[in-house]
């Protein structure tokens, strides 16, 4: 039979219900900040992505599903979505009157990747945008925000890396120092770093090689190179992140993958994850709503690994709050009427009761139940009928009771 692609998956049963708690929360926790969703198509002009995320990136260059569509353009899925909510902004005019802008977003990416354990091709990230606010404080209330919704899973032991990249003319010197570095002990480097030393030196930084982090030691820091601007900025962020008991560490190494960011960048790396470890990234990036065409404007953003943020809750046991979940068995076919009549103002109620259709035994029945999960079965038979009442069975201890049927809906609300 024909399988799903590689590296692309489906959601169903307990991961899901994790990807629909944390859904519910991202909604809750960004929206009592004042940011609001919004959603952007899957596929894109290619060149979106080469000018926004850069051409000698890896997921430029080598990551992208890009194809031609019937007309001959060059379509790509979106391997991250900051390109495509800039895009959005200037086309839809988001900022007229609108700034500052704050915007979440969540859904699917697509990259070529090398399979790994928490590595896929189809993945889903979850991201805020903070745009038109050029100030350290900006970026401490994004990751507050950040911050309070991984609490608000349960997730409150993450600490962050930072750094600051400056801007690209202040990496001049920085670059020419670093080329230095590298061609000194050229041999110690992997091909990808001597050739990435000429077109990306930051990439460098951040390559997996181990021996290349090896030869790296006592390598020149982009932050010394900074100018005095971009050094004050840095500190009031750490200072601000210190006043609101945000943990963080600085990591001269820590650059991003992508090369749109400007002055801070910061990570959250979790051990639980193994050797995918990385859980989210972001920075600020106040050069590309210009460089796609928009009016000059500072911004500010992370991109979260929903995927991977699923993985660790489900590591970690975290219990989903559950509603009750009801099973209702009519007693042979003289019932399923009467079944029915009951079940519907309880539906229209919003509780979730599965009703059983199928006519059979109520041992089979029970036995569904069980198996399926639920955590009720309510029974209607002709004796229930006959005094008003139904049947209630607790499917985990095996107890009994019987409710008047004018008091279903608030016994429910009570389990
Ligand atoms: P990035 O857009 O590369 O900054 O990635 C942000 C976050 O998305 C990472 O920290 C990961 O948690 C997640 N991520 C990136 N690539 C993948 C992938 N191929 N599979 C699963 N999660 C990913």
């Amino acid at each position: 039979m024909t399988q799903s692609v590689k590296g692309m998956r489906d959601l169903w049963g307990t991961e899901l219900a994790h990807f629909q708690f944390v859904e519910r929360m991202c909604h809750q926790i960004m929206g009592a900040h004042g940011y609001q969703e919004i959603r952007t198509p899957i596929v894109e002009s290619t060149d979106l992505f080469s000018r926004g995320v850069g051409s000698t990136t890896d997921i430029v260059n080598k990551e992208m599903y890009t194809f031609q569509d019937r007309s001959d353009r060059s379509l790509t899925l979106r391997p991250e979505n900051t390109a495509s909510v800039v895009r959005a902004i200037i086309q839809n005019k988001l900022l007229e009157g609108n700034d500052p802008l704050h915007l979440f977003y969540i859904g699917p990416m697509f990259r070529y990747e090398r399979m790994q354990a928490g590595r896929y091709r189809q993945f889903w990230q979850i991201g805020a945008e903070s745009i038109g606010v050029s100030s350290p404080e900006s970026e401490v209330e994004s990751i507050v925000m950040l911050f309070d919704f991984l609490a608000s899973l349960g997730l409150a032991d993450l600490s962050l890396s930072i750094n600051s990249v400056g801007f690209p003319e202040e990496r001049t010197s920085f670059y020419i120092a670093l080329k230095a570095f590298v061609k000194a002990q050229e041999g110690a480097f992997c091909l990808d770093c001597q050739r990435r030393i000429e077109d990306n030196p930051l990439r460098v930084l951040d390559c997996k090689v181990p021996s290349c982090q090896m030869a790296l030691t006592g390598h020149p820091e982009v932050l010394t190179f900074l100018s005095a601007e971009s050094q004050s900025h840095h500190e009031k962020f750490q200072k601000c992140l210190q006043s609101s008991r945000i943990p963080f560490a600085v990591n001269p190494k820590m650059v991003r993958g992508l090369d749109y960011y400007t002055r801070t960048t910061f990570e959250v790396l979790s051990s639980d994850l193994g050797a995918q470890s990385a859980l989210l990234g972001g920075g600020r990036y106040d050069r590309l709503i210009q460089d796609l065409g928009g009016p000059p404007t500072p911004a500010f953003g992370w991109a979260l690994g929903f995927d991977r943020l699923v993985s660790l809750l489900m590591k970690k046991n975290t219990a989903l709050p559950s509603k009750p979940r009801i099973f209702l068995i009519p007693l042979g076919d003289s019932m399923i009427e009467d079944a029915f009549q009951l079940v519907r103002p309880l539906w229209a109620a919003g509780h979730s009761i599965e009703l059983e259709t199928r006519g059979v035994a109520l041992k089979k029945s029970l036995s569904t139940a069980n198996r399926k999960g639920h955590s009720h079965a309510f029974i209607l038979g002709e004796g229930e009928k006959a005094k008003d009442i139904i049947t209630v069975k607790f499917l985990t201890t095996g107890e009994q009771e019987e409710w008047p049927l004018r008091e279903i809906s608030s016994r429910i609300l009570k389990l």
